[in-house]
C-alpha cells in the first residue's frame, strides 16, 4: 500500500467473471464476491444468474453501465471513503476490458483508494492463444469503427502492422467488417473465433473471404466474436 492509501478506506476489487462457462470464476474471485459490502455490476439481471448460480448473497450497489459512470463515480467513491469494500464486475470477463469502470478506477486511485485485480477470463485472451498467430506481440483494437468509410479507413492504417491485432464485433456487424478487410487486406490470414467457452464455440480461419463464405452459408449469423488478424508478415 503507498504512503497515500489510508487503512480507513474500503478497497476497489476488479473482479473477472466468465465470458461464457460458470466455471470459469476463480477461487478468490468467489471469496472477494462474498465478502465485500457491495457489487457493482453493469447489468445486474445478467450477474445475478452468476451470483446466485454460486449462492452469493452480496448486494448490489448502483449499476455502472454505459452512459452513467461519470455520474455514479462520486457515489461509490464516497462508499469507499467510508470503508466499505466494492467489487467491480461487467456482464462478462474482465471489467475495463471494453466495458466501464475506467473512470471509476482513475478517481480511485486519485483518492488514493487501493484498487486490487483479481484477474481472470478475457476474451481477447482466450481468442488470442488459440489463434495460432504470434502471442510475443499483440493490439488490442477494440471494436471497428460502425460508419463504412471509417471502418475502411480503419483497416487501411493495419495493413502495416506487424503485431498480431486483435479486435471485437457483435453477430449484426461480422459480415459487414469482414467484407470491408476482404476488399482492404484479401490476402490476410484472420482467426474468428466464435461462442468462446460456451456449447458452440468454434474457430474460423482462413481469409477474410473464405470465413466469410462459411458463415453466409448459415441461415443466420449468430454468438459473440473475437476476430484476429495475423500481422503482416508474420
Ligand atoms: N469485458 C469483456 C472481456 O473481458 O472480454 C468484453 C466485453 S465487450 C462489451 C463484449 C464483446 O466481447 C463481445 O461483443 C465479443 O466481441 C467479446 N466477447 C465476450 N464474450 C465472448 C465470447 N464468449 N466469445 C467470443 N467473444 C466474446
Amino acid at each position: 500500500m503507498s504512503a497515500t492509501e489510508s487503512e480507513a478506506k474500503g478497497v476497489l476489487y476488479l473482479v473477472a467473471t466468465p465470458i461464457g462457462h460458470l466455471k470459469d470464476i476463480t477461487l478468490r474471485a468467489l471469496e472477494v464476491l462474498r465478502s465485500v459490502d457491495l457489487i457493482v455490476a453493469e447489468d445486474t439481471r445478467r450477474s445475478r444468474v452468476l451470483l446466485e448460480h454460486y449462492g452469493i448473497e452480496t448486494p448490489f450497489g448502483p449499476s455502472l453501465y454505459e452512459g452513467v459512470e461519470a455520474e455514479r463515480v462520486e457515489r461509490l467513491v464516497q462508499f469507499l471513503k467510508e470503508g466499505k469494500d466494492v467489487a467491480l464486475i461487467s456482464d462478462a470477463g474482465t471489467p475495463l476490458i471494453q466495458d466501464p469502470g475506467f473512470v471509476l478506477v482513475r478517481r480511485a486511485v486519485a483518492e488514493g483508494i487501493r484498487v486490487v485485480p483479481v484477474p481472470g477470463p478475457t476474451a481477447l485472451v482466450a481468442a488470442l492463444v488459440a489463434s495460432g498467430f504470434p502471442t510475443d506481440r499483440f493490439v488490442f483494437e477494440g471494436v471497428p469503427p460502425k460508419k463504412p468509410g471509417k471502418r475502411r479507413a480503419f483497416f487501411e492504417s493495419l495493413r502495416g502492422e506487424e503485431r498480431t491485432v486483435v479486435l471485437y464485433e457483435s453477430p449484426h456487424r461480422i459480415l459487414k467488417t469482414l467484407e470491408t478487410l476482404a476488399e482492404v487486406l484479401p490476402e490476410r490470414e484472420i482467426c474468428l473465433a466464435r461462442e468462446l467457452t460456451k456449447a458452440h464455440e468454434e474457430f474460423l480461419r482462413g481469409t477474410a473471404e473464405e470465413v466469410l463464405r462459411r458463415l453466409r452459408e448459415r441461415p443466420r449469423v449468430k454468438g459473440e466474436f473475437v476476430l484476429i488478424l495475423r500481422g503482416a508478415d508474420s
